[in-house]
């Protein structure tokens, strides 16, 4: 039944050679987070979505620091190795400081043509709308020229029916694994969801159709292992679902930028894409990267694990994320303060050796049962 979702994950290459083949379309390559995929597909060009890989970074050594998240790593290791050579173009968002530093790294070092969409950092919705219609015009003009297409009223509506409905399939996962927990195993909940960065929309939001067809008729296992909320940046890597599964932990929920956060974001509005961009940015998860003074991420995280009936939550820290690690502190103690259990794993993606990690995990669902 998953078997379409792990293939495309065991040659991700060959996928998204073929699919642009079918697309008749130039690969973009997105960066995270929140670039409106619409907004490339509306140009041209087949966004392909970049959340960084298992490459071990060496050549982007020479260019980034140590102590530069894994997602900027590896992404960066490879383009260096000649792996992104289908990659006409890159699109990137002002989301951290890292991002922002990387694109100016690739615009000396990388002879390929980037966008970068700000993303406002302001009190009021009017100012973020005010910051953005100075910039959105630039970055669809930049996605025009690089994926060669030409932007129009028609081709944005069609680029944001497709994308939207790939997101409520998804969000009807996300409820199927709320309401029958455990029906779907953490690996194959997450390969079908990163098979999607790598898929054309149409294609995906079939697979995505047939299978929650199937799954509508099946039942759960009995009842058994804690039920948990994990909350991160990126969901990778999928090595670790596989321990949960081991361990008979059933995460019904997350809050990961590229999961839920994503995942929940409503049908891009295209009538006036200002004011459909900044909602689409700014609801209606929020972010550690993005600053919202009108939603409070303190409630919403104990709202979000209330909400899915969770005994605890995972953070997910990959190494070395600011703003994952700014807010996770306070995250915890208000956590604790209701009465949540928390815990924390520190992950690199390319890393080889779980051992350590497994052993913390056992050690909180047993904290967790007991
Ligand atoms: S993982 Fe954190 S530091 Fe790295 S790109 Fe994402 S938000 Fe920025």
């Amino acid at each position: 039944m998953y078997d379409p979702f792990h293939e495309v994950l065991s040659d991700v290459r060959g996928t998204i050679l073929k699919q642009a083949r079918a697309l008749d379309r130039p690969v973009i390559g997105v960066m995270p987070a929140y670039f409106p995929l619409e907004l490339v597909y509306a140009s041209g060009g087949f966004p392909v979505q970049l959340w960084g890989n298992r490459l071990a970074p060496s050549r982007a050594d020479a260019y980034l620091q140590s102590y530069c998240c894994s997602v900027a790593r590896s992404a960066m290791e490879l383009e260096l190795a000649g792996g992104a050579d289908m990659v006409r173009g890159y699109a990137f968002t002002s989301l951290c400081d890292t991002l922002v530093n990387l694109r100016e790294v690739y615009r000396r070092v990388v002879d390929k043509p980037t966008v970068e969409l700000s993303i406002p950092v302001t009190q009021t919705a009017e100012a973020r709308r005010n910051y953005l219609s100075s910039g959105l015009d630039k970055v669809n003009r930049g996605l025009q020229e690089m994926a060669g297409g030409r932007m129009t009223p028609e081709s944005l509506a069609e680029a944001s029916e497709l994308y939207g409905r790939v997101r409520a399939l998804q969000r009807r996962l996300y409820a199927l694994r709320l309401e029958r927990a455990g029906l779907v195993s953490n690996l194959d909940f997450y390969a079908v969801l990163k098979a999607g960065s790598f898929l054309g929309p149409e294609y995906y939001a079939k697979l995505l159709s047939d299978l929650l067809e199937k799954l509508d008729s099946m039942d759960p296992p009995e009842d058994s292992g804690p039920r948990l909320l994990l909350s991160g940046l990126v969901y990778d890597p999928l090595e670790l679902h596989r321990i949960l599964d081991r361990l008979g932990v059933r995460v019904v929920q997350d809050d990961f930028a590229n999961g839920w956060r994503t995942v929940s974001k409503e049908t891009l509005a295209v009538e006036n894409l200002v004011e459909g961009v900044a909602r689409y940015l700014f609801g209606p998860a929020p972010c550690c990267c993005l600053y919202n003074p009108e939603n409070d991420r303190h409630d919403y995280l104990v709202d979000h694990a209330r909400k899915a009936g969770a005994d605890g939550v995972l953070f997910w820290y990959l190494k070395f994320c600011e703003p994952d690690a700014f807010d996770r502190p306070q995250l915890m103690k208000r956590l604790t303060d209701e009465g949540i259990p928390s815990s924390v794993v520190e992950l690199e993606l390319s890393m080889q050796n779980f051992d350590a990690i497994g052993t913390r995990l056992s050690a909180f669902c047993e904290m967790l049962e007991g």
